[in-house]
């Protein structure tokens, strides 16, 4: 059966990210070299703290600076830490194709208060979908049967009405447990192949046409 929505993950999906450049912004105002201040916030237990609604984010910079020696204001962490993301220009055009056939979409990122704020105020795409489900809002991270819950929950839909989009093989492995259909984003182009062999692709209108 066709999918009667479609939910995006967010990093490596919809956005590209990289937490280089983070980090040696804040080591560049720290104690620390720029690996230790990347051991200390990529992919990190103490992200996975924050993502999971465990912390908040003033707690998050607080543990931060004491760990980096950062100097600088929350404001001036807050943009090192969330100016990481590029969009994937094919993958936010699908996402806009998808749209225009009418169907719903949502978000369900392991994700943050700082980078959602920044996402949300750089890239007018974001504020397209109908619901987002992150997970320091949830406060559970992919795996977790609670975010795959919540998300059905805000889609109102369960099972294979339901069509998720995820890089991660193991997070794809979760919602297909639960029955819903799913594409392992491996590249824009496969990913966009399998959304039109699911028939819900709409063409942009054509420039010329009346
Ligand atoms: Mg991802």
């Amino acid at each position: 059966m066709a999918p009667r929505v479609v939910i995006f993950d967010l990093g490596k999906v919809l956005v590209d990210f990289d937490y280089t450049r983070a980090s040696s912004r804040i080591a560049a105002r720290g104690n620390v070299s720029r690996e230790a201040v990347r051991k200390f916030i990529d992919h990190s237990p103490l992200l996975v703290r924050y993502e999971s609604g465990q912390m908040t984010t003033a707690q998050f910079f607080g543990e931060v600076a004491a760990a980096t020696g950062f100097g600088g204001t929350a404001e001036e962490f807050a943009e090192f830490f969330a100016d990481i993301f590029i969009p994937i220009p094919e993958m936010v055009e699908l996402h806009a194709a998808v749209r225009r056939k009418g169907i719903p979409t949502f978000i369900l990122s392991n994700t943050n208060e700082l980078a959602t704020g920044h996402i949300r105020r750089s890239f007018p795409f974001f504020s397209d979908f109908d619901g987002y489900v992150l997970s320091y809002q949830v406060g559970a991270i992919k795996t977790a049967e609670k975010i795959y819950r919540a998300a059905e929950e805000m889609a109102g839909k369960s099972g294979a009405e339901l069509l998720f989009i995820d890089d991660l093989p193991a997070n794809i492995a979760a919602a297909a447990a639960r029955g819903w259909q799913v594409i392992l984003q491996e590249s824009p182009e496969k990913t966009r192949a399998q959304i039109a062999k699911l028939g819900l692709l709409q063409p942009a209108p054509s420039s010329g046409a009346v």
